[in-house]
């Protein structure tokens, strides 16, 4: 996970939010009325994918149209828990089926989750997370206590980004992206590590971390 600017919010949010938040309110808060059919987030759904390229923004897996990876939005705090905030764009996370609807679900921990586009760059996923190269596990980033780390662990337990395919997939690609980087001559190697974890791809805040850490341990060179 990294962080994502999703972007001003378009015009016509707030006009929907209107118009339809109180539906939501009425049936999960007051009980009343029948659950409103109104799902009109989804015509955001493309606008927020481009953030990324299509890639979720919890496990960075790139979006298929079908099955487990197909695209959806998901209200970072659940709608059934906080339908005042159905038609609220801040709220809407561009994720795949899998890590919304089968992991996360309508659960919110007491500490929250990790939001992937906190305003706040203290709570951004570049605080929270660190990446173990030898397992493809997705952990805790060192010195995190408290209600930090069990935010910390609450997103990556809850929403599966540890489950055995996700870390095959991420394991997978950083040891492409290591053999691709060990390829290259020592001199072109900054850059091209630079060049690959600006781009939209697939696990690009794992490079990222992945990369950090080649910098730490004398691995990469800055140029
Ligand atoms: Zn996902």
């Amino acid at each position: 996970m990294r962080w994502i600017d999703r972007g001003p919010e378009p015009t016509d949010v707030a006009q929907y939010a209107q118009q339809y938040t109180p539906g939501w309110v009425d049936y999960f808060q007051s009980g009343a009325g029948e659950r409103p059919t109104d799902f009109l987030w989804s015509l955001f759904r493309p606008a927020l994918g481009q953030s990324s390229n299509n890639n979720c923004w919890y496990c960075e897996r790139q979006c298929d149209f079908a099955g487990d990876l197909a695209p959806t939005i998901d209200h970072f705090r659940p709608l059934s828990l906080f339908p005042q905030l159905a038609y609220a764009w801040a709220n809407w996370i561009f994720s795949c089926r899998r890590c919304n609807s089968d992991n996360k679900k309508d659960n919110w921990p007491e500490p929250g989750y990790v939001d992937p586009c906190a305003d706040d760059v203290a709570e951004r996923p570049e605080r929270y997370f660190d990446y173990d190269a030898e397992t493809g596990e997705i952990i805790p980033m060192n010195g995190l206590s408290g209600a930090a780390l069990q935010r910390a662990r609450h997103t990556i337990n809850d929403l599966g980004l540890n489950k055995l395919d996700v870390m095959y997939y991420r394991l997978q690609w950083t040891r492409q992206f290591l053999a691709d980087l060990l390829a290259l001559p020592v001199s072109e190697r900054q850059a091209f590590a630079e060049y690959i974890t600006q781009q939209p791809a697939e696990y690009a805040g794992t490079t990222t971390m992945l990369v950090a850490q080649l910098r730490q341990t004398g691995h990469l060179h800055p140029i």
